[in-house]
């Protein structure tokens, strides 16, 4: 037996509540602890690695670019960062004709939000009660729920937020000051709470009008999570900022903020010392490729689909109800989640919360159906 647990323990501030698993080694769709015990891995680093662990794929190219060069500074050209450019100007909206590379979501949110004051010249922003941004100053000060607030306060000055899915309220709140609109297509940590298409395209319609930009928060549904590419094409939007990060280069850290042609920074406004760097480009390059050449897409649509037919062939006493988009998916009990997330572990389920009663699955997109089979058999026994 080993000491990981109480070295991770001593040595960390407590900051996680912790599953009783030491996670060694992964291979697809599974996690394996130390003594090679499989477990079937619906967090997926908490939708990061949509392509499974240890895909070969993502593993060849992160060894080579390892061997090439692994940083470059942005002052400097280099030939993997340009390729991922261009290629995220492909799979992203057609507007979008410009990507600021950096390290995680919430990086890439707090500059979504500097370059919308910039863009604009104005202060303030409206973002969606229930909504998650981030854990750093700017996109705390986005993220509605109190807990992650309040204990840091004063936070950036400026925001409001408004129920999702009421365009008067959003009416009301959108005025001659609002820099930007802030929203996720599907609410992840708030609960699996989809957008709902006439509210999005009221939004996108009234930012237009009133001089604010639109920005969209495609850090957990892109990448073929939802079912598309990205969330944006199910309701043919084009948001004028689209921030992207978790799976987009398999689990390897990097974000990434779009932008419309229209907004342009100036030289030494923002910058980041390891975005951008070879090796993650590398990985991201890597990854969409195989979202690209084996249709995750599509493949996250069907499964979500069998997963949610699956799931509902028995009656589910414990279930409030269940939302879904793609692989993307939430199942709301009339009860906290924490002891069903026990049970699911005790028979080798990684499974994740979304607020005090939400399961939420967020499988690899190569889980098979035999995975899911079990995974459904398990919610049978502890949801009925
Ligand atoms: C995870 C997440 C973030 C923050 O990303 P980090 O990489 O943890 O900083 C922001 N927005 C959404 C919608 C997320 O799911």
């Amino acid at each position: 037996m080993s000491d990981y647990k109480a070295l991770e323990e001593e040595f960390a501030p407590t900051l996680y509540p912790k599953r009783d698993l030491v996670a060694v080694r992964g291979e697809g769709a599974l996690l394996f602890d130390e003594n090679d015990n499989a477990y079937i891995d619906c967090a997926a680093g908490i939708g990061v690695a949509s392509l499974g662990h240890s895909h070969p794929k993502l593993v060849e190219a992160i060894q080579q670019q390892a061997a090439k060069l692994i940083t470059c500074p942005n002052i400097l050209y280099n030939d993997v960062r340009s390729e991922l450019l261009k290629k995220l100007v492909e799979v992203t909206p057609v507007n979008l004709t410009q990507a600021y590379l950096c390290n995680s979501g919430t990086e890439a949110n707090e500059a979504a939000l500097k370059f919308a004051r910039l863009h604009t010249g104005r202060p303030n922003f409206v973002t969606a009660m229930r909504g998650f941004h981030g854990r750093t100053m700017g996109s705390v000060s986005a993220t509605f729920t109190k807990k992650y607030r309040e204990a840091f306060e004063p936070l950036i000055p400026g925001f409001s937020y408004v129920p999702l899915n009421k365009i008067e309220k959003l009416e009301t709140a959108v005025d001659d000051n609002t820099a930007a609109v802030m929203l996720e297509l599907v609410q992840g940590e708030g609960g699996v709470n989809p957008i709902q298409a006439d509210y999005i395209a009221a939004a996108r319609e009234l930012c237009r009008q009133r001089g604010a930009l639109l920005i969209i928060d495609e850090i957990q549904t892109g990448f073929c999570r939802t079912g598309k590419f990205f969330a944006c094409e199910h309701f043919d939007l084009q948001p004028d900022i689209m921030t992207i990060a978790k799976a987009m280069a398999g689990g390897v850290p990097i974000g990434a903020t779009m932008l419309n042609a229209d907004i342009q920074i100036n030289p030494g406004l923002h910058g980041t010392t390891f975005g951008g760097n070879p090796l993650a480009c590398a990985a991201a390059l890597a990854a969409i490729e195989v979202y690209q050449n084996e249709d995750m897409a599509a493949r996250a649509a069907e499964l979500g689909e069998y997963f949610e037919t699956e799931l509902t062939r028995k009656e589910l006493s414990q279930v409030r109800a269940i939302r879904r988009l793609g692989l993307m998916i939430g199942i709301e009990l009339k009860q906290k989640v924490q002891e069903k997330l026990s049970y699911l572990l005790e028979h080798r389920i990684v499974a994740l919360p979304a607020g005090a009663n939400v399961i939420r699955m967020l499988p690899p997109l190569v889980i098979d159906k035999e995975q899911i089979d079990r995974v459904v058999e398990v919610l049978h026994d502890c949801l009925t």
